[in-house]
């Protein structure tokens, strides 16, 4: 019957270790010895120097299945989540690699066979794009790849070239990049309706800066295809909420929150973003779990602190939107544990750590905002029903009780106020700049 979403990972890894590669692990979320970026944002990250010919590979050929985040840097999803049914902060890429062994007419080939042969997928809902050149780098349309996908059979019609915004992929501002195909599913077979599913990227070149492009000694292929939504088109969902790897946490934070079912269905109206914060919660609590597992660690600066600014949104839709004390958060860690934990040992292994850290950031953060209730409050009688949260106040708040700006504008919304943001920011330039002076007296 249906394949679940951890049938579908196998069956990934399987298939290529079928056709010669070697199964790595992923590597932790955190980059290794990599400033240029937050998280790990892609399969290929860790292979980084390989493909930029530094460091030998131990075999040319390898899949994978990787953790990765995009909640910051280059690739930032974070304000998608919860909005479309297809992106998360936290989400797998499955992917395969070629170190200048093959390149691409087997890759292409490879992610054909594995879509159609073992997933079953019907050719007719497959649309491929390829890399339509740009002048102003002086780079020609990949007509090669446009050749192979029409060899393996593939219509016409359903062979589209797109530029550099889709169809060259670079991991970041610099380091290795190339042009891809990529793969995606139509339930209609027209564009209008597609979905990206797999970038087969033909790495080329390395990326010193904008513009300039410094051809790779060896060509490579670097791949990634999103589990989830993999996974959602082989369930015939139209969501990846919609699949096994999240609805037992919908139905958890249903259970613990008691609010109107997750409609499980894509599309129904949103009763007051009710189904939009069921997603917010289940995709951060995976992000949560994971990023905690590999030892991130809640802070005030870089990738812990998009952590505590994820972990402060759970937290504040929890409270306001679903009415409910925001440890629940602690115990749907167990739930993303049985889904994650046999994929990746090190979920599992440190389940109770992970619950310590958010309960225990989840108290420190409860505190704060009651605090900052209370200030706000007696700040707000004195205001005798202004409209407008003055600047002085707000920077007062801020500057001197350390009630945090997000939490202070959502107190005075409550109030039906609004901030003088402009006047607060003033001050706060301000502010910076007598503190930058008195450090440098
Ligand atoms: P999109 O255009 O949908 O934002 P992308 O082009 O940014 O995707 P790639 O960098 O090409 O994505 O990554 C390879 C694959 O990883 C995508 O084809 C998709 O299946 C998956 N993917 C990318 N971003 C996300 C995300 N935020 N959540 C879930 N899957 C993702
Ligand atoms: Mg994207
Ligand atoms: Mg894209
Ligand atoms: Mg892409």
């Amino acid at each position: 019957d249906q394949l679940t979403g951890a049938q579908i990972r196998s069956a990934f890894l399987d298939f290529f270790r079928s056709r010669d590669h070697v199964i790595v692990p992923s590597s932790t979320v955190v980059p290794k010895d990599d400033q240029s970026l937050l998280f790990v944002n892609a399969g290929m990250n860790q292979f980084k120097d390989i493909l930029l010919g530094k460091r030998q590979p131990e075999h040319t050929r390898i899949a994978n299945s990787q953790k990765c985040i995009r909640a910051g840097g280059k690739h930032n999803d974070l304000d998608e989540v919860g909005h479309d049914g297809r992106h998360h902060t936290y989400f797998e890429m499955l992917g395969n690699w070629s170190f200048a062994d093959y390149f691409q007419k087997d890759a292409c080939r490879l992610a054909y066979d594995l879509l159609v042969d073992v997933y079953g997928l019907p050719p007719d809902r497959l649309l491929m794009t390829y890399f339509g050149g740009d002048p102003e780098l002086g780079l020609g349309p990949d007509f090669e790849c446009r050749e192979i996908w029409r060899q393996i059979g593939v219509p016409e019609a359903h062979i589209i070239p797109l530029g550099m915004e889709d169809n060259f992929w670079a991991m970041g501002e610099e380091g290795p990049c190339g042009p891809c195909t990529e793969i995606h599913y139509s339930p209609s077979g027209k564009s209008e309706d597609m979905l990206e599913l797999w970038n087969l990227v033909f790495m080329q070149y390395n990326r010193k800066r904008q513009g300039l492009l410094e051809p790779l000694k060896d060509k490579h292929v670097d791949t990634g295809m999103g589990l989830e939504r993999v996974v959602a088109v082989l369930q015939g969902k139209k969501s990846n909420y919609d699949t096994d790897l999240f609805t037992p946490v919908l139905s958890q934070i249903q259970q613990l929150t008691k609010a109107p079912f997750y409609e499980a269905k894509w599309g129904q109206e949103d009763h007051q973003g009710l189904n939009t914060s069921y997603r917010i919660i289940a995709d951060h609590i995976r992000m949560l779990t994971v990023a905690l597992a590999d030892g991130v660690v809640p802070a005030d600066r870089g990738a812990p602190f998009v952590l505590r600014k994820v972990l402060r949104r759970s937290v504040i839709i929890l409270q306001n939107k679903f009415n409910c004390d925001p440890l629940a958060l602690v115990d749907l860690v167990d739930t993303v544990v049985e889904s994650l934990g046999e994929a990746y040992p090190e979920v599992a292994s440190g389940q109770e750590a992970i619950k310590k850290t958010i309960s225990e950031e989840v108290l420190k953060y409860k505190r704060t905002l009651e605090k900052g209730n209370k200030i706000f409050s007696d700040v707000w009688k004195k205001l005798e029903n202004k409209m407008v949260l003055p600047a002085d106040r707000m920077f007062s708040l801020y500057m001197h009780f350390g009630v945090p700006e997000e939490l202070i504008i959502m107190m005075a919304k409550n109030r039906n106020m609004t901030c003088d943001l402009k006047g607060f920011y003033v001050l706060l330039d301000n502010e910076r700049e007598k503190s930058r002076k008195a450090r440098k007296g």
